[in-house]
């Protein structure tokens, strides 16, 4: 596979090089320049295959003559060892459980397969790295669980101490093994400034620092996996067109979604649920793309004013306006929609939502209602609701409780190391111990 970059004036490179450097070096983003689409009739032969399965002919199909095919097929079926049922809902809907890995959400399928890979890579080289990563919570623990135990990877999670959840601390610090975590006293920035010099830092080069960047490509592919087994289990060809409603942020999902599309996967169009930040739908009506802070919502994992993949999915679209239009409806819910649908489809239907995932069901009603879509649509439920419990307490009047894996999460003992002060020189000495 050739990949170039977003912004045009970087040289088009193989899928291990934009893997390895994450970020393109004129600072765009890469992105494959030609989509090698599947028939039809072979995505309907997959019809019954277990998700680990898909995902190695999807990803084989995609990045595989760039690697010894039989162990690109191991490390896929490893990244790829956890559910994603389709679960029919009302009418019409399903919804996709995207929550069933290590974090209970839907950023799991990237980073499990990008921390494959990236051991595969250092293997073949002999070589060894460490990641730097600089959290508020959940893109640590699920890169912190995604590299735990891969051989020749040290990850350093950076998070501001008592400003995470106790949850999502558990979820990073308690590994132990590969996976340092160090908590430092300050902000959430303060973590990202450390990283950030680090990076720079070239008395540093001997720990062949890495990042597991969001906008890495190698985290974006196997997000298209999801799609096909989903398309495959509400019938596949007897379901024809369908539509998937995507809870969005900083819309690698519905990137993802769109790339599978373009290898062919029969979908309709794509309705791009957000929270009341709104600068997708915003500019699908009128055609300026307006960048501003984001506000807090209950979907906090979608709470972005400006975002990151952006660029890929207007250039899927040929950079054109008309076409974004034609494949993709911009919805906005609010706050109160979102809580309504979370009680509403608990009392009719007995299933509990998370807020991500109901932004995502009501999106999809409200399609339903005011463009009378009949093709099935499936929304995508991007967290467990049960780490969402003061919201749902509220709304339901009672806790989803936690998937077995993580029911004795409490008791477990906090390995993180404590960061003596935010200065760099600390951080360094901490690094090089
Ligand atoms: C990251 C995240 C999203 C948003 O996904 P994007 O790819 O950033 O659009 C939605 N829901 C949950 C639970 C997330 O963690």
């Amino acid at each position: 596979m050739i990949l170039g970059s977003t912004r045009r004036s970087a040289p088009p490179v193989s899928f291990r090089d934009a893997l390895l450097r994450g970020l393109a070096p004129d600072g765009g983003l890469y992105l494959p320049t030609s989509w090698p689409s599947v028939p039809s009739d072979v995505i309907s032969s997959w019809r019954g295959l277990p998700i680990g399965e898909i995902a190695v002919r999807v990803l084989t199909h995609l990045v595989g003559e760039e690697f010894d095919r039989t162990a690109f097929a191991d490390l896929v079926r490893d990244a790829f060892d956890f559910p994603a049922p389709t679960v029919p809902l009302d009418d019409g809907v399903s919804v996709l459980e995207l929550f069933h890995g290590p974090t209970l959400a839907f950023k799991d399928f990237g980073a499990r397969f990008l921390a494959r890979i990236f051991g595969y890579l250092l293997d073949e080289r002999g070589d060894h790295a460490t990641i730097l990563v600089a959290t508020s919570g959940d893109t640590g623990s699920a890169v912190a669980q995604g590299f735990f135990g891969v051989p020749r990877v040290q990850v350093v999670v950076l998070y501001p101490g008592g400003k995470v959840s106790r949850f999502q601390e558990a979820q990073m610090a308690t590994l132990g093994g590969n996976i340092r975590a160090l908590r430092v006293p300050g902000t959430f920035d303060d973590c990202q400034r450390l990283v950030k010099r680090a990076f720079l830092d070239d008395s540093l080069a001997g720990l062949h620092l890495s990042s597991a960047n969001s906008i890495n490509i190698g985290r974006l592919l196997p997000q298209t996996v999801y799609y096909f087994a989903s398309w495959l289990a509400v019938g596949g060809i007897d379901a024809g067109d369908v539509v998937f409603s995507v809870p969005s942020g900083n819309l690698g999902n519905l990137t993802a979604g769109v790339i599978a599309q373009r290898l062919g996967l029969p979908v309709g169009r794509f309705v791009a649920a957000c929270n009341t930040n709104d600068v997708l739908p915003e500019y699908l009506t009128t055609g300026a793309y307006r960048a501003r802070p984001a506000t807090p919502t209950l979907s906090n994992a979608m709470d972005v004013g400006d975002p990151s993949n952006f660029p890929r999915l207007a250039q899927v679209h040929g950079e054109a306006l008309a076409a974004l239009r034609a494949n993709i409806l911009g919805v906005s819910v609010s706050e109160d929609d979102t809580r309504r649908t979370i009680g509403e489809t608990y009392r009719t239907r007995r299933y509990v939502l998370d807020p991500h995932g109901a932004v995502g069901v009501a999106a999809a009603v409200r399609v339903q209602k005011e463009t009378g879509e009949r093709r099935p649509i499936i929304a995508l439920a991007t967290a467990h609701p049960a780490k969402f419990a003061d919201v749902l307490r509220e709304e339901l009047g009672f806790e989803p409780p936690l998937p077995e894996p993580w029911r004795d999460w409490a008791s477990r003992p906090v390995k993180a190391h404590d960061l003596p002060d935010v200065s760099y020189a600390t951080f360094r000495a901490y690094l090089l111990q």
